[in-house]
């Protein structure tokens, strides 16, 4: 089922030349009302003429957090204030935030976006969707009700957090979808657990939309069994709308990006050159169809590669490997590269295991992973937790070649986000 079947199975020729207009487009506006841009492309020598092919987005300047920071409360924005109707911000978490500026055309594409998204998962008028993210400056949860409504879905605007009262409209309102972070999903599976609920007979939940934070193939699997249901991998970015951006199909093998509103590249990180599809680099994104605020190969930071093999449901926009990190996430410890996301999915594949972990760096370079034990999961016999501590020490050290110290915990003892989960502390002294 598609929720726009034409725009979604586009031949790749056509969608080619609706990018190359869409860029040119873009281009001239971004020229003409924003003067940030218009000093940055007269400075390059680009405008919307001299763009002939995709490949010649090459050749204009990429846009960085930095330049969205310097350029707050409003000096990208390309229209009129009196037509912006929406104003969100990214968390920054220092400094100034960054400001999103809408309008009422781009919240309706960004609704159409995320509609797409939900009926490609088998969303249908007559389910009930928890939005257990949070409302407010954040994007994750407004665009994902505005989409979800326009599908035609009841919406429960629940926010997140506060357990006890998840439950109860879950079982009144027999919610059949829920959105909600993958920290605060696997969270409230072992709330459930904890309250001898089983999802199967007790809820009629049927699918979890799960993103806005990093997390592995592993997570999904224990929040999929711990709630018996089936979790799509949601992403997107408040520079780009929000939710909406990327999203799994059916298939559940990698995210189609709607191609026709963001034109795509993965670049090397460190030198900015483009990478071929199926190469693992950072996405930068350009909008295609954005009134309000377009941005110019905005630098997402996101680790990813482009599947390039066409899926089987018969989409023509490409899809994006799970996320494997933020490249400012990464942590050198002891000479060696290590992402958060190495030891979650040591973690999480780990029977016994349960769902928070905290991974703190102390000293010169001591790594130490504490990680909470499986609700029910302790039976009192202190040999089976030495055996599960230095299982993990050993999986940990092969997965990341940097032996940590692994502190196992009882569940609930390690400090839960209700918004982005927080996983590394940093005390070094280095
Ligand atoms: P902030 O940058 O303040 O966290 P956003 O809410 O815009 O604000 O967060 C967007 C970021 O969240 C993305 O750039 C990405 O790093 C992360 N993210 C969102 N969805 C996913 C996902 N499905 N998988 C991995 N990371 C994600
Ligand atoms: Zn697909």
């Amino acid at each position: 089922m598609f929720w726009d079947q034409a725009a979604e199975t586009r031949e790749r020729a056509a969608l080619a030349a609706l990018q190359l207009g869409r860029l040119r487009e873009t281009v001239g506006r971004c020229a003409e009302c924003v003067p940030f841009y218009r000093q940055q492309l007269a400075e390059t020598g680009v405008g919307a003429e001299t763009l002939r092919t995709l490949d010649d987005v090459r050749r204009l300047p990429f846009t960085t957090s930095a330049d969205l920071r310097a350029n707050y409360p409003d000096g990208l924005l390309a229209i009129d204030r009196r037509r912006v109707s929406r104003l969100h911000t990214s968390s920054g978490t220092t400094g100034k935030p960054k400001a999103l500026f809408f309008s009422k055309a781009d919240i309706d594409t960004a609704a159409d976006l995320m509609a797409r998204c939900l009926v490609m998962t088998g969303a249908r008028p007559g389910d009930v969707l928890q939005n257990m993210m949070t409302y407010g400056l954040f994007t994750g949860a407004l665009m994902m009700h505005y989409g979800a409504e326009k599908v035609g879905l009841m919406v429960i605007p629940a926010g997140p957090g506060n357990s006890e009262r998840q439950l109860l409209l879950m079982q009144d309102f027999r919610s059949t979808l829920i959105h909600a972070t993958p920290s605060y999903a696997l969270y409230f599976a072992g709330f459930l657990a904890k309250r001898g609920i089983d999802p199967h007979r007790d809820l009629a939940l049927r699918k979890a939309y799960v993103g806005a934070e990093p997390h592995t193939e592993e997570t999904r699997r224990k929040i999929e069994a711990a709630l018996g249901i089936d979790v799509y991998n949601s992403y997107g970015l408040s520079e780009m709308n929000g939710p909406g951006v990327a999203f799994e199909c059916e298939a559940k093998a990698g995210m189609h990006l709607w191609e026709d509103n963001f034109l795509l590249e993965i670049i090397d990180p460190a030198t900015g050159k483009p990478l071929p599809d199926g190469e693992r680099g950072e996405l930068v994104l350009t909008t295609l169809a954005r009134e309000a605020m377009p941005l110019l190969r905005y630098r997402t930071r996101d680790i990813t590669a482009v599947i390039p093999e066409p899926c089987r449901c018969g989409r023509t926009h490409r899809r994006l490997e799970r996320i494997a990190g933020r490249s400012d996430d990464m942590l050198i410890i002891r000479g060696v590269n290590v992402y958060p996301q190495q030891i979650e999915r040591v973690l999480m594949a780990c029977p016994g295991v349960g769902h928070n972990y905290l991974i703190t760096l102390e000293g010169l370079d001591e790594m130490i992973v504490q990680v909470e034990l499986a609700e029910g999961g302790f039976d009192g016999q202190v040999e089976h937790l030495v055996r599960l501590q230095s299982q993990l020490t050993e999986r940990l050290r092969a997965e990341i070649l940097v032996k940590p110290k692994v502190e196992l915990v009882p569940p609930g003892a390690l400090p839960f986000s209700e918004g982005k989960a927080k996983r590394v502390v940093d005390r070094r002294v280095l």
